[in-house]
């Protein structure tokens, strides 16, 4: 479904990726782990169109988002839930559910779509007329990737979910991005510090080393590989 090729995208005289290749399948969970400063968020931001690469190329079924403008990057099925969710914290959490169907016409639907993540997500639904300020941290997190979700995208960028979480919020969110790629056919891109959750949830998993991948290998190989998950995930 995705299909990157060649990557190379940095900041000024910072190359931060160089060279990426890597293909996901539609309705599978895809992880991509690294250390800090490897390159995951940058590799995120470059196929949600926020950052424009250098080289490479970057296909949607097929077609080239490389050029396209944010919006119809969006339009296209693709949602990005970036480090620390950036929700906002003024608006109540319905309002921001609301805000990420932005682009859904058929106000029936948009409806029904945020009962669903009420269903999803259910400490949200009590606090929905509160101000998103209120929500704890993995409130916050479960109301960022709902809202995400809101618009029905196919294509789910997430940028480490698991940031400041208990372990027990951090396997429940995991839980559902599994639940999402199983139950709805949704296509996640999982970045994550955290890489003994993801490769608990992930198909696949792709290492990135100072913006090259390392490894790209199923989730359970790479889980297994002891001198990989020494070198580049420190467990
Ligand atoms: P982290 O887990 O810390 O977010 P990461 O793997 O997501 O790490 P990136 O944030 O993609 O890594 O950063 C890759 C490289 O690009 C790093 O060397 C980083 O210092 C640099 N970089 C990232 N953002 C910028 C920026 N806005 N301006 C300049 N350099 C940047």
């Amino acid at each position: 479904m995705l299909e990157v090729a060649g990557l190379t995208a940095g900041y000024g005289a910072v190359r931060a990726l160089d060279g990426v290749d890597l293909a996901v399948e539609e309705g599978s969970l895809t992880a991509v782990l690294g250390a800090n400063g490897a390159g995951k968020t940058t590799l995120l931001r470059t196929v949600s169109g926020l950052l424009r690469p250098r080289a490479g190329r970057i296909a949607l079924d097929g077609r080239d988002l490389a050029r396209l403008p944010v919006e119809e990057i969006v339009r296209l099925g693709v949602a990005h839930v970036p480090q620390s969710g950036g929700v906002i914290t003024e608006l109540t959490v319905e309002e921001n559910l609301r805000l990420g169907g932005l682009y859904r016409r058929d106000r029936r639907a948009l409806a029904r779509r945020v009962a669903q993540m009420y269903e999803l997500f259910p400490p949200l639904e009590p606090r929905r007329s509160r101000a998103a300020a209120t929500l704890s941290g993995g409130e916050r997190q479960m109301l960022a990737l709902a809202r995400a979700l809101t618009g029905a995208p196919r294509l789910l960028l997430v940028d480490e979910p698991s940031l400041g979480l208990a372990p027990r919020v951090v396997a429940r969110l995991m839980a559902v991005l599994r639940r999402l790629c199983d139950e709805d056919g949704r296509t996640v891109l999982l970045v994550e510090q955290n890489a003994r959750s993801a490769l608990s949830v992930a198909d696949r998993a792709v290492v990135l080393d100072l913006g090259t991948v390392v490894a790209d290998e199923p989730a359970g190989v790479l889980a297994a590989d002891s001198r990989l998950r020494h070198a580049y995930l420190g467990f």
